[in-house]
């Protein structure tokens, strides 16, 4: 990959949220398996899960196309620009179970590991882009085309994230309010 410094900028961006999607799955992982929303051995893929998520944005063709909208360079216009970024999210849907998109189509017994990690990235987006997991939700609910099952499932994950003890998925990020309730965790 012939990079430009533009596109080694857009690592700060690609790794806060990879840090902030972890930060998520860190607050609910617990509270998820209390609640026998998962069970240990699918918290255990989920950690796997996490710990490789978005990947494939470090391919060239996600790459350049993301860094390039984070990032603009001059002599690119914002059309260019907006159709580079939209043809690099459909092929970084299309390779991630994360996202409904794909995961519609998916028949795995593992699906529920997916939609959790869906939600961590949701949890992440609205820390860095102030649109909370449950307003997104609500906007969004109607456009997430997912099997009958599937949709059940994260429906009562969604509803049970709303307990009073995860209301730091709605409140803005910081590290110091993160880190400290991190202490806090079994
Ligand atoms: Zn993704």
């Amino acid at each position: 990959m012939d990079l430009y410094s533009d596109e080694i900028a857009y690592l700060a961006h690609y790794t806060k949220h990879i840090f902030l999607v972890a930060l998520a799955w860190l607050q609910i992982r617990n509270f998820l398996q209390e609640k026998n929303l998962i069970t240990e051995e699918e918290k255990n893929q989920i950690d796997t899960l996490i710990i490789n998520h978005d990947q494939s944005k470090k391919t060239p063709e996600e790459w350049i196309a993301y860094a390039r909208y984070f990032h603009p360079k001059g002599n690119m216009s914002k059309q260019e620009r907006k159709k580079s970024f939209q043809k690099a999210v459909a092929i970084h849907k299309q390779r991630n179970l994360h996202h409904y998109e794909s995961l519609r189509e998916y028949k795995g017994p593992d699906y529920k590991c997916y939609l959790i990690e869906m939600v961590c990235d949701y949890i992440a987006m609205g820390w860095e882009f102030g649109n909370d997991l449950f307003s997104y939700y609500d906007k969004k609910n109607e456009t997430i085309d997912l099997p009958f099952l599937y949709k059940e499932y994260l429906n009562e994950v969604i509803e049970t994230l709303k307990h009073p003890s995860m209301k730091g998925i709605k409140e803005p990020f910081s590290f110091k309010r993160v880190l400290s309730q991190e202490k806090n965790m079994p």
